[in-house]
């Protein structure tokens, strides 16, 4: 198939993106294409107006902002992968990077753009609830900042208004004797995840001090689940007793990959899996 008409505008600067996508409620971002144009050709998507983002330069910056790990939108997720200040500060992220996709869509694929997208299967939206992330936009009105929790509201349903575009993400950079832990269950490895596991963790194996757990590929949005956390703070891991909580806590949503009976038992199992990855 192919996409139905649009027009279509290659910006240079952030001022024009802004003020093209403020003046037409159907405009939509372009950035590395890899979401975006697979679903216009498949008519699950088409707006009548493309915004090309891809030649604004100095959006994809990565860099230590304060007390956070910098990274702008544009910078692409092999960017990202193959960048010292990621691999010396969140080195977990290049791991979870590992996962997404394939070289040719990670050398495209951006990471701003899986941001504002929103898939409940992306790992990145996941990692950003997990790790308390700010996502950082920019409108008619200026830059504002939005906590990643309240950034996801729905199904592919983001708080970025209609004038507004991603610029960047701002992550926290880590305490001392904190670690994120991931791991995801796919068909095949680049496939988007049955289910998936971040957690942000606090303490040693034997002494975990604070845990919280984000799960994607679960519901419509990432999936955060403090009182399954908290029962395993309290009992250690039992299957049954964490596996009535997180269908208590989460509404799992069965997919084209697995039913959410199977989601469920995997977010159970990946508790497990994520959490023996500790050290003592
Ligand atoms: C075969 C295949 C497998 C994949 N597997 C995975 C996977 O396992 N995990 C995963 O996370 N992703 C996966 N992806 C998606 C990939 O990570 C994309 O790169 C990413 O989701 C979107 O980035 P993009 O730059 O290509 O965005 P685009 O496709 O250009 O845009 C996607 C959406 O975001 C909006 N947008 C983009 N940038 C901005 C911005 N700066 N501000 C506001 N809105 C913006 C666009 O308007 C559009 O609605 C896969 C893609 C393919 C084709």
């Amino acid at each position: 198939m192919k996409a139905a008409d649009f027009s279509y505008h290659e910006v240079v600067n952030l001022q024009d993106a802004i003020k093209i996508k403020a003046q037409d409620d159907e405009a939509v971002i372009l950035a590395g294409g890899q979401s975006l144009l697979p679903a216009l050709n498949m008519r699950l998507s088409s707006p009548t107006c493309l915004i090309d983002i891809s030649k604004i330069s100095g959006l994809n910056e990565i860099k230590i902002d304060g007390q956070t790990l910098f990274i702008g939108a544009l910078a692409t997720h092999s960017d990202v992968m193959n960048n010292k200040t990621v691999k010396d500060n969140m080195p977990c992220m290049i791991d979870i990077l590992k996962m997404v996709a394939h070289p040719a869509i990670r050398n495209k694929g951006t990471h701003g753009g899986s941001i504002a997208y929103g898939d409940p299967a992306a790992e990145l939206p996941a990692l950003a609830v997990a790790t308390n992330a700010e996502i950082i936009v920019s409108g008619q009105n200026g830059e504002r900042s939005i906590n990643a929790k309240e950034f996801y509201l729905g199904l592919f349903e983001t708080a970025i208004n209609q004038d507004e575009i991603v610029v960047g993400i701002k992550y926290p950079l880590l305490k001392q004797g904190q670690k994120i832990v991931f791991d995801e269950v796919c068909r095949r490895h680049g496939d988007y995840a049955m289910a998936g596991l971040i957690a942000n963790i606090m303490g040693s194996k034997n002494d975990i001090k604070d845990l919280k757990l984000v799960f994607f590929a679960t519901g419509d949005k990432p999936d955060v689940a403090d009182k399954t956390a908290r029962l395993y703070l309290d009992n250690g891991y039992d299957y049954d007793k964490l596996k009535n909580s997180l269908s208590s806590e989460i509404d799992f949503a069965g997919d084209l990959n697995s039913s959410s009976e199977m989601k469920l038992h995997l977010a159970t199992v990946l508790i497990k899996k994520v959490l023996s990855k500790l050290e003592n």
